[in-house]
């Protein structure tokens, strides 16, 4: 049985980034970006009034209320034709280029149009430069503004638009082949018999793929049999870069996956790890492709998947960060962890008071679906802490959930 972080450094030792692909703007959420962007323009690209208001001189207004002659209107999108000279304003808008001689913008609140007479009273001192975003102050052309590896979404999308890019680079998708195994399973829309459940891994383990970037696809659940299970294995292996077998796994008689990945040549770098939930943990490869079998438990294959599959996903993709954020956190309730394992305990992580708090979740253990389900991160107990009491800072993995589901503890 080997430490989980040992298990982690062998899966990410045998993967290796799968190459990239031009993607356009608009499919690049989620993708891992494969190369540094740099501005094409300066952002801003000219001098621009942050505030609806006046151009103006400050040196000119002298004692307030002030009174200066509205020259003009400038909107988002045009040049002013003159420019500001002694006693004058240009009326502006919040977007639009500074007209020459202007050095700072009073926002209309502070200020009262004189209509008829063709000028504007200024009601408040201004500061010279107030409410100008100089050229280039946020960004100057040629600076980089993204980087390769990391995960492109909805803000990273903004910037390679404003610096022109309808195309990028991505990492290519790996593809995920997905198999169940389990003379018990029955599929969602049937109601198990005797003996019987659904299969509940395939649907997680495909949402999980997905998520991670993955090309995934999903096969019917197969029985426990070494004909068929050799057979699946060597077809998900021509298909795909990395094959995911849930269950069949452990010590038992019918636990059939080991001996028919060993049968199709993969070779196995481990086949225990010190995790709770999750123990008997495959992992192997063939060549380039990797090979999961995950723990038939419904948990321990949800968080194995999380913590090695996931990392192995984006690290095909290119990603720089293949892990999910760890926090510490103060513990509501205290914990046990007998297991002799690194023990992940379901939680609900919020903020109490200005503090980050953890109420663990009471489960049943690692079939406990729906505890799982009320989780937004795991509590980390490292096997040689075996208890941790109320108070006290414990490590928390933080799921997907934890951003995705609002509401506190
Ligand atoms: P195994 O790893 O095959 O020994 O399975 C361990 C436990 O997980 C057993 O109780 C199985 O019934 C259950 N299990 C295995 N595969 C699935 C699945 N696809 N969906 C839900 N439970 C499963
Ligand atoms: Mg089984």
């Amino acid at each position: 049985m080997i430490p989980v972080d040992e298990a982690l450094a062998i899966v990410l030792k045998e993967t290796v980034a799968l190459g990239d692909e031009p993607v356009a703007l608009l499919d690049a959420d989620g993708r891992v970006l494969a190369e540094d962007v740099r501005s094409d323009i300066d952002m801003p690209p000219f001098d621009r009034a942050a505030m609806d208001g006046y151009a103006l001189r400050p040196a000119d207004l002298g004692a307030i209320p002030a009174r200066l002659r509205v020259v003009e209107q400038v909107r988002a999108g045009q040049l002013a034709r003159r420019r500001v000279e002694a006693g004058q304003a240009i009326q502006i808008m919040t977007g639009a280029p500074v007209p020459d001689g202007a050095t700072a913008i009073q926002p209309i609140e502070k200020t009262r149009p004189l209509e008829p007479a063709g000028e504007v009273e200024i009601l408040a001192p201004v500061e010279e430069g107030a409410h100008i975003a100089r050229r280039g102050s946020e960004v100057r052309e040629g600076d980089g503004v993204l980087r390769r590896g990391q995960l492109l979404g909805p803000a990273a999308l903004a910037v390679l638009a404003a610096v022109g890019r309808s195309r990028v680079r991505v990492g290519r998708r790996p593809r995920v082949a997905i198999l169940v195994t389990g003379d018990e399973l029955v599929g969602v829309d049937q109601r198990p018999s005797a003996g019987q459940i659904r299969n509940s891994n395939g649907p997680a383990v495909l949402c999980q793929a997905r998520r991670a970037g993955a090309d995934a696809r999903l096969a019917e659940p197969l029985p426990d049999d070494m004909e068929r299970i050799t057979r699946a294995i060597a077809e998900g292996l021509a298909a795909g870069d990395v094959l995911v077998v849930s269950g069949g796994v452990s010590a038992g008689v019918y636990d059939l996956v080991e001996p028919a990945l060993a049968r199709c040549g993969v070779a196995t770098h481990f086949e225990r790890v010190s995790i709770k939930p999750g123990a008997p943990l495959v992992f192997g490869t063939r060549g380039r492709t990797l090979v999961f079998g995950l723990p038939g438990n419904p948990v321990s294959a949800q968080v194995t998947f999380d913590i090695f599959v996931r990392a192995a996903l984006l690290r095909l993709q290119g990603a720089e960060t293949v892990s999910r954020p760890v926090l510490d956190v103060e513990l509501s309730a205290p914990l046990k962890n007998r297991s002799g394992r690194r023990n992940h305990i379901p939680a609900r992580v919020g903020s109490e008071q200005g503090r980050l708090v953890a109420r663990p979740i009471a489960s049943q253990g690692s079939a406990d679906i729906v505890a799982h389900a009320g989780a937004n991160a795991l509590l980390i107990l490292e096997a040689e802490r075996t208890q941790a009491a109320a108070g006290e800072r414990v490590p928390a993995l933080l799921l997907g959930s934890f951003l995705e589901q609002s509401g506190a503890a």
